[in-house]
């Protein structure tokens, strides 16, 4: 699947005034800093679609944008923000779990994973609640570029480990980087794989 036309749609902090949920939907999320504009611009092709880097204390937002007319890109706020008061770091959780357990059109979380880190607290439970809520979700690692080849494999197959404690099942999960496009193609892939099950579930719906 490739991007042609990406176009930024509205920013809220309510589940309920996103776009009508007949397209599928995808959504990515991590701790500030892990790459996550960097990741989204890398999988439009664009320099600026998603801010990079937003101030700790900023308002934050849900962002939609749509993609070729065909399915929304949901860049939610990063969390983790060292300095956030408590206030805020309520009025985030609210914000995300109205969105997370209630937008029907959403096929598939991305949490995003800084590669070069050990497993953080802070993801872990994000993934954690996922799970207890049964919301799909795929994991992204990202910056591998900033690895050497061998510590890529080192540090996945020791966060696969780590994971293999909770999870039977490991979820989908890919290594990427930015800077190199690394992992675009699979990404996209698995979108427009999971996309064509809404599609299909879309037509179903329409059948008498
Ligand atoms: P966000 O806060 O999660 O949106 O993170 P950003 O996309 O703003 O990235 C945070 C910092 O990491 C910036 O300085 C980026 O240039 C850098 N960065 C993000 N992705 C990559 C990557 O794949 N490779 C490298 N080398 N740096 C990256």
């Amino acid at each position: 699947m490739q991007i042609k036309n990406a176009t930024f749609i509205m920013s809220n902090t309510d589940f309920n005034k996103c776009p009508s949920p007949v397209k599928p939907e995808f959504a990515f999320i991590g701790r500030s800093n892990v790459g996550k504009s960097s990741l989204i611009n890398m999988l439009c092709r664009r320099k600026n679609l998603a801010k990079t880097s937003v101030k700790p204390g900023k308002t934050q937002l849900i962002n939609h944008f749509l993609i070729d007319e065909d399915w929304y890109l949901v860049d939610l706020p990063g969390y983790g923000f060292a300095k956030v008061p408590l206030k805020n770091r309520t009025e985030w959780q609210f914000m995300i779990n109205g969105y997370l357990l209630n937008r029907i059109n959403l096929m598939c979380t991305f949490i995003l994973i800084d590669l070069r880190l050990p497993p953080q607290k802070i993801d872990e439970e994000m993934i954690e609640s996922f799970g207890e809520n049964e919301l799909p979700f795929a994991l992204v690692f990202t910056k591998a570029d900033k690895l050497k080849p061998a510590e890529v494999e080192i540090n996945l197959s020791s966060y696969k480990n780590y994971l293999s404690e909770s999870w039977e099942e490991l979820p989908p999960h890919f290594v990427t980087s930015s800077a190199l496009e690394l992992g675009r193609e699979d990404l996209l892939s698995f979108i427009s794989k999971s996309k064509s099950v809404f599609d299909a579930e879309a037509i179903k719906r329409k059948l008498p």
